[in-house]
């Protein structure tokens, strides 16, 4: 038997930041990943830390927008250690990136991106500012540059690990439910029993198997994405590619990892949720065409692909829409949490918090030296390109 504060289960972004939240305040606090730590959607993340700006590429500024305008503030602070969550060892792939389309924007999104300007320093890049592949004569776009950030998640998730390596377990845990609300612990796969005041479940997508078996009453969805990656002799590129008919996303969204001489590009965005209806082949040759629309003086011939599916998990919304704010959900000793995009952690961190910090730290800590320790996790393409 282990007792403790507070069990956190799943070691992706929310599980581990708040693992450290809650030691710096006094908690005892165990954390159990099934696999390995981000290995969920952190790691196949494109770590674009937003201040919602893709959201209102119909020229509107919705809900999602006005929640996630203040968080690139907040994460900056975090990355130059002028925070309670000290990131300054995590590196950023890119602290701006580019806003491009394939011809000249309507009047409304121009309008909106200048507006924008003057706001939160988006601007419009002259004519001799522009960078490869942008220069190139045959690029017929406009390009702004939008001061937000690209996490190296792989280094987001080593530096929290690095926080409190001994209290991450290697474990997959099942609840024990009882008769009201809650549980009454969790229990290990060689059967050890877990008990704690609060169990938190930030699992992502095991999240739903975890409230089946805590018989909870929350509703929850998943809704897919076929990420495609191409590797090759390819310029860093970072940013979304838009069109006249972009409404509240990007056409796809670009994020680079160079190694050596090579460079790989990872395409998301509106590509990646169309793409859950085309097969593999279907969908590199779909992202070869959209390329060649918006870079047409990049060649792809001798690149590599391949592509991802993954799942967004979150909870249920009318008609699988996107959620607009991340959720906290409590039902006795149990928290289930979603942050539904990492940029939006640090507010969802707050509402959890609420709800611990009203009961004190109290249980003793147990021995947990014969339980293996949990291993921080690779980008799910390495290996793959
Ligand atoms: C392709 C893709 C691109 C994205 N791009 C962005 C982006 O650019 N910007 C942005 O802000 N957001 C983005 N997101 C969203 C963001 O990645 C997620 O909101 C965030 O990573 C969720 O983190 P999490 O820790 O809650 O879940 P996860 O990262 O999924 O972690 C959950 C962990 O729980 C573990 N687990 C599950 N069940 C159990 C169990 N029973 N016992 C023990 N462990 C368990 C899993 O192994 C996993 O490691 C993207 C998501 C995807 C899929």
């Amino acid at each position: 038997m282990i007792k403790t504060d507070i069990a956190i289960v799943g070691g992706g972004i929310t599980g581990l930041w708040l693992h450290s939240l809650l030691k710096s305040r006094g908690y005892q606090c165990l954390l159990f990943e099934k696999y390995k730590l981000g290995s969920g959607q952190t790691l196949a993340s494109q770590g674009m830390i937003h201040g919602g700006l893709k959201y209102n590429l119909d020229g509107i500024a919705g809900t999602a927008s006005k929640t996630i305008s203040s968080m690139p503030a907040v994460w900056r602070a975090c990355l130059s250690g002028d925070s309670e969550m000290d990131l300054s060892n995590v590196g950023c792939i890119a602290w701006q990136y580019h806003l491009f389309s394939d011809g000249r924007l309507g009047n409304k999104l121009s309008a909106f991106l200048g507006s924008h300007a003057l706001s939160v320093g988006t601007r419009m890049l002259s004519a001799a500012e522009l960078p490869p592949p942008f220069s190139s004569d045959q690029f017929k776009g406009v390009v702004y540059e939008i001061p937000d950030l690209i996490l190296d998640t792989q280094s987001l998730i080593e530096s929290l690990a690095a926080k409190d390596p001994n209290n991450l377990i290697e474990a997959k845990v099942k609840p024990v439910p009882h008769d009201g609300a809650g549980i009454n612990c969790l229990i290990l796969e060689d059967g050890t029993k877990v008990e704690a005041q609060y169990f938190v479940y930030a699992a992502g997508i095991g999240n739903e198997e975890l409230i089946a078996k805590s018989n909870l009453k929350m509703a929850t969805q998943r809704r897919g994405l076929h990420q495609v990656l191409l590797k090759g002799d390819l310029p860093v590129l970072n940013g979304h590619a838009v069109s006249l008919q972009s409404k509240d996303k990007p056409r796809f969204t670009v994020t680079s990892y160079k190694e050596r001489s090579n460079t790989t590009w990872y395409l998301g965005g509106e590509l990646a949720e169309t793409g859950i209806k085309r097969e593999s082949r279907a969908q590199i040759e779909f992202a070869k065409h959209e390329l060649k629309q918006f870079l047409p003086s990049i060649n792809i011939d001798s690149c590599e692909f391949t592509t991802l599916e993954i799942e967004r998990a979150e909870p249920k919304e009318r008609s699988r829409l996107r959620p607009d704010r991340p959720t906290c959900y409590c039902e006795g000793n149990v928290i289930a949490c979603w942050p539904i995009k990492l940029t939006l952690v640090p507010l969802l961190m707050e509402e959890v918090l609420e709800k611990i910090m009203s009961n004190p730290s109290g249980i003793a800590s147990s021995d947990t030296t014969k339980l293996r320790k949990a291993q921080v996790g690779n980008y799910p393409w390495n290996g793959s390109l």
